[in-house]
Parts: structure tokens; sequence; C-alpha cells
């Protein structure tokens, strides 16, 4: 179970306060996407609920259990970073295998979540090439079974699409979202795409200068902006 909860999270980097107070409740299995202009805080956020980055104060609580405290190994999170931050000279197998090594897995149940993971993704034909004998969507893809076979509360992906050229883009959008109706885990998806988070959100978080303008559903910003900068990011797309 992976609901997400924030309350009054505050970062600041020395002086520099990037995240001034942030409450927010995501549910179990809703695909949330924060949504903003760059530098607005849309990573540090990502980072923060990851454990990748501490909190100045304020708390995060994954499936109701403080987390705050934890170290990212044992929040129960899979971040997807972009594609290129594959191993280059390991095989699909080992790239997608590698946490559950880490993890110290028997090597027969490892193989097991491998297969389950490259059937999930179309990767089965795939498991010995290495990164660079696979198109930029299949890298993706392995970027997201290296996700996948920790069986994560939660996804947490930012940017992951930044690299990929305008076709590939809607067509992972696309595999995303039907991932995520096949396995129905929590996803927070960090974008400053608008046509991403209207067509792949249950719910848009928009941020601007590290605060929520609005929290919403795609329908809801659309049709009842809260405020001009609201109106302004969600109706007029890059
Ligand atoms: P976004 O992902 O929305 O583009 P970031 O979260 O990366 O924005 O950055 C938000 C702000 O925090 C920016 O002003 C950035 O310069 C600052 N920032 C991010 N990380 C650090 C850091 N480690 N040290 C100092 N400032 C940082
Ligand atoms: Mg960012």
């Amino acid at each position: 179970m992976g609901s997400i909860t924030l309350q009054r999270v505050n970062k600041a980097f020395g002086d520099l306060t990037v995240i001034p107070a942030i409450d927010l409740e995501i549910a179990d299995g809703e695909f949330a996407v924060f949504v903003g202009p760059s530098g607005c805080g849309k990573s540090t956020l990502l980072r923060l609920i990851a454990g990748l980055e501490d909190v100045t104060s304020g708390a995060i609580l994954i499936d109701g259990k403080d987390t705050t405290a934890l170290p990212p190994a044992r929040r129960g999170l899979s971040m997807v970073f972009q594609s290129y931050a594959l191993y280059p000279h390991m095989s699909v197998r080992a790239n997608i295998a590698f946490p559950l090594k880490m993890a110290r897995l028997p090597a027969a149940e490892i193989e097991a979540k491998v297969q389950a993971a490259a059937r999930t993704l179309n990767l089965t034909d795939y498991l010995d090439r290495k990164p660079r004998q696979l198109s930029g969507g299949q890298r993706q893809r392995v970027a997201i079974g290296r996700a996948i076979v920790r069986q994560p509360e939660a996804f947490l992906f930012d940017e992951p699409l930044s690299n990929l050229d305008a076709a590939l883009r809607v067509q992972m959008r696309l595999e995303i979202s039907e991932l995520h109706q096949a396995l129905g885990t929590t996803m927070i998806y960090v974008t400053h795409d608008q046509v991403e988070a209207m067509t792949m959100a249950d719910k848009i978080v928009v941020l601007n200068r590290g605060n929520i303008e609005q929290v919403g559903s795609p329908l809801d910003l659309y049709r009842r902006p809260d405020n001009l900068f609201v109106a302004g990011f969600i109706g007029s797309p890059k």
C-alpha cells in the first residue's frame, strides 16, 4: 500500500528556501504528476520523498508510517531515472537484476523476477544485449524494469522522457500509463511538460517557487484554475 503524505515539508539549502512548507496527500494507487517551470523545486520535492535529500523540517509518511528519518533503501520506493542511468558494460539482464543482487536475493529468485519484469515490458528477447544495442525506448524500458523488480510501494519518475525524441515520448507516455494500469502501484511523475501532465495524471500538483498553486484532476485544473498562474501554465502548452 503506497499512500504518500507530506506534512509541512520544508527544505532549505543554506539560506535558500526551496520548499517553504508543503502539505500533500497522494492516495494509494494514484498517478500524481508534479508540474511546474524549471527551477520550481520538482526534483527537490521528489528527492525528499525518495530520501535522497533530508527535509529541513516536516514529515514524510509512506503508507501511514513516518519515513522522514529512513534511508532511501528502506522507504520501499523505486526511482526511475533517464535511460542514460543504465550501466553500459552490463547486459539488460544484469541491469534489471542489479537492485536484487544488491539485496542479496538467491540467483533463481532473481532470474524469475527479471523474467517477469521483462515480460511486462516486452524485453524478453533483449536480455542478453547491452544498452548500446537497444533503441531509446527499449533503454527506457530497462530503466523501468530495474525499478519494477523491487516491487516498490510507489514509483518516482523524474522527467524520465526528456532525452527521447517527440514521437518516442508519446509512445513511452502511453506505456507508462499502461504500466500504471497493470500494476496499480502509486506513481509520482515529475515533468515541466503540461501535455504530459494533462494526459497522464489522476492528480496534478502545480508547483511554483516551491509552493503548491493547486492540486486537482486535469479536468478540474482546466475548467477551474484557482489563479492566473495555473490558468496560464495549463492553458499554454510549450
Ligand atoms: P526543478 O526540478 O523544478 O527544475 P529543482 O528542485 O532542481 O527544480 O531546484 C529548485 C531550486 O533549488 C533551484 O533554485 C535550484 O538551484 C536549487 N537547488 C536544488 N538542489 C540544490 C542543492 N543541492 N544546493 C543548492 N541549491 C539547490
Ligand atoms: Mg528537475
